[in-house]
């Protein structure tokens, strides 16, 4: 059966019960508010037309036991791999402070390692002949050496990535149990695929690069794709449709994340703003102050 967007009932259900909460988290989840858009019908090559993903409540992902950050678990590692060359790649600072704001614990960046250095299989892809790392060789490497106080360790790198022979390629993959994940930004750039790079590229690939890292570290912590609204959670089968999402969640996945995290809704929306304001991403930043102002009106604190 197609995906059908789901009713307000549904959006309703899925955020879970809101009573017993404090007034701006009751608004912070609230599903009626105008600031969310609602998911749109997928087009015959997006995720939902593909995938039949049946969504995930709140009260399911709470059921479903999701690793939680504790006192001595609490540190989100960044690992580069690899060169990020300035002139083509996101600076490895503006992604850490990002995913610093979004889920407002520590998020650290390991020394860089080589390629080389990683002892992981490369190969030549052999319809395009770039360079392309094994998945698993890198997810065994990042295995032996997590930090006894992280969270997650996540390596990100410019080089592209294969799972297994048989594939062309993929963006990333990520190990739920072990708590670690590799990712790719290579096809982020409009240069991978021959095409110019146009002013404002940077800025294109920097939002890319936040997006794909929170929404997969989002998975680290268990959330699932969201079915619900238009959000970061979304699955996407294509760039377009990436682009297509935010880089916010709607009430249902930000109710996840802030049972996970506990943190302050409102420090972290301004936090947030500040780091997306100053890293160009002007509609997200005015979307943030629209929130801001709401939940201050609720919390009826001074700005
Ligand atoms: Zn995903
Ligand atoms: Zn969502």
């Amino acid at each position: 059966m197609a995906f059908e967007p789901p009713t307000a009932d549904v959006e309703r259900a899925g955020v879970g019960d809101r009573a017993g909460l404090s007034p701006v988290l009751r608004r912070a989840f609230s599903t009626d508010a105008s600031e969310f858009e609602p998911i749109p019908k997928p087009g015959p090559h997006d995720w939902l037309a593909v995938h039949l993903e049946s969504g995930q409540t709140f009260d399911e992902f709470k059921a479903s036991h999701p690793n939680r950050p504790s006192d001595s678990r609490c540190v989100i590692y960044l690992q580069p791999l690899g060169d990020f060359p300035a002139d083509r790649s996101p600076a490895i600072e503006k992604l850490r402070e990002f995913a610093s704001a979004f889920f407002a614990i520590k998020v650290k960046t390991l020394p860089a390692i080589s390629l080389a250095g990683s002892k992981s299989t490369t190969r030549h892809n052999p319809n395009t002949g770039n360079l392309q790392i094994l998945t698993g060789d890198v997810l065994d490497f990042l295995k032996a050496r997590v930090p006894s106080d992280a969270f997650c360790v996540l390596a990100v790198m410019m080089e592209d990535l294969y799972p297994e022979p048989s594939w062309n390629f993929v963006f990333g993959q990520a190990s739920l149990r072990e708590s670690v994940g590799v990712y790719s930004f290579a096809r982020y750039d409009p240069a991978f695929y021959g095409e110019q790079r146009t002013r404002g590229y940077a800025t294109l690939l920097l939002r890319r690069s936040c997006k794909v890292l929170v929404h997969e570290t989002g998975h680290m912590f268990g959330l699932a794709h969201c079915t619900f609204f238009n959000c970061l959670m979304n699955g996407s089968n294509h760039l377009a449709e990436s682009d297509r999402r935010p880089l916010h969640l709607c009430p249902v996945c930000l109710h996840k994340l802030q049972w996970s995290i506990g943190f302050d809704v409102l420090e972290r929306y301004r936090a947030l703003e500040r780091v997306t304001r100053a890293d160009g991403f002007d509609d997200e930043a005015d979307w943030l102050s629209r929130r801001i102002e709401i939940l201050c009106r609720e919390a009826d604190v001074k700005k």
